[in-house]
């Protein structure tokens, strides 16, 4: 678009500035040739017009007029004054001089001199535009290299961002599912697992069973050696519970000192086995703090999950058997009391 309208303002455009111009150009070229055919033989004194016409081209139109004037006033003189050099001329060479004629070639070539410079002025104008384009045109090229820099800096922001708000969002699901001090599955992951595990039993039929376990006098454990040896027992307890459990066997930190057991795919009997293992585990072990041996036991209580229950339901019939193994002394497993008989 831009291109076309400088080119436009070329040839023309100048054309259209100077009709005026070129009008009466036309006017003048044809009395000027009309005149010559009619009055005048070609001759060698012709020749003066060149010059005259040169210096009408070079010094524009207004000074044409002048230069045309301060001539025929010369001329005229030259005349008056009977010049003998000019006469001689004159009669050398047969040429009569009309005075009309000089003036209109010297105006002629002020005209024409007037008309290039405009010619000149025009393609200066436009060439200037071109260079003036080309040069926008580097300037816009380099503008949209920055531009595409600027753009690729921001795409790998925004990619790096993404990527760290992918991390934190990965940490914080681990940290809503994590208990942070034992870095066991929390009481709400067990929920998710228990639903799936229900799930699993519809479709399968497969049972599983589920272990609630409470340490033993834990409240004294604190008060007699300290919250942070409390918490070291807890840890502690978590990994015994973790390592002694199978593969399939999820333990979640229930709550304060209370953890749960879900066994996949596991009868009544081998949850009473599975758990007892984990009681004998726990009473064998020597738990050493502060230079100090900690009595630590814990009391299960277990129960199978039956068609239709809830997960509370489930968690309520082990909580039964926990408080009934606390009941009957501690550091020993309940099974559900229907079991039992
Ligand atoms: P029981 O044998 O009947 O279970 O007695 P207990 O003392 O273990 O039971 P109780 O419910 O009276 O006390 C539980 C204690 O566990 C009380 C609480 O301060 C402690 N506890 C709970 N969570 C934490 C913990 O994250 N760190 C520590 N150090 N102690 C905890
Ligand atoms: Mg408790
Ligand atoms: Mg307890």
């Amino acid at each position: 678009m831009e291109s076309k309208n400088v080119s436009n303002r070329g040839l023309s455009g100048y054309f259209s500035k100077n009709l005026e111009d070129i009008f009466i150009l036309f006017i003048l070229v044809s009395v000027t040739l009309s005149h010559l055919f009619f009055h005048f033989s070609i001759s060698l004194l012709n020749l003066y017009y060149v010059p005259i016409m040169l210096a009408g081209y070079l010094l524009g139109k207004r000074l044409a007029i002048l230069y045309a004037f301060f001539i025929v006033l010369l001329v005229w003189g030259l005349i008056i004054a009977n010049n003998e050099t000019y006469l001689n001329l004159q009669g050398q060479f047969g040429f009569n001089v009309d005075l009309t004629l000089w003036g209109g070639f010297l105006i002629l070539a002020g005209w024409a001199g007037s008309l290039s410079e405009n010619l000149k002025d025009e393609l200066r104008t436009s060439n200037l535009l071109r260079k003036e384009l080309a040069r926008d045109k580097e300037d816009l090229k380099t503008l949209n290299e920055k531009l595409v820099a600027v753009n690729r800096k921001l795409e790998e922001k925004v990619e790096k961002k993404a990527r760290e708000l992918e991390q934190s969002n990965e940490e914080l699901k681990k940290l809503s599912w994590t208990d942070p001090l034992t870095q066991l599955l929390n009481r709400r992951s067990c929920e998710e697992r228990f639903k799936g595990e229900i799930a699993r039993f519809e479709r399968t039929k497969e049972s599983f069973c589920i272990i609630l376990c409470d340490l033993d006098h834990f409240k004294k454990i604190n008060d007699t050696y300290g919250h942070n040896t409390g918490d070291y027992v807890l840890v502690e307890v978590a990994r015994i519970l973790k390592s002694n459990s199978r593969k399939t066997d999820m333990v979640f930190r229930w709550g304060g000192e209370e953890f749960l057991f879900l066994l996949t795919g596991t009868e009544l009997k081998g949850g009473i086995i599975a758990g007892e293992k984990i009681r004998t585990k726990i009473e064998t072990t020597v738990f050493e703090h502060d230079q100090q041996t900690l009595p630590i036991t814990l009391s299960l209580g277990i129960s199978i999950y039956q068609k239709g229950q809830t997960m509370e339901e489930c968690v309520k019939e082990a909580d039964k058997n926990l408080y009934s193994a606390k009941k009957a002394g501690r550091n020993r497993l309940h099974p559900k009391p229907v079991e039992q008989k």
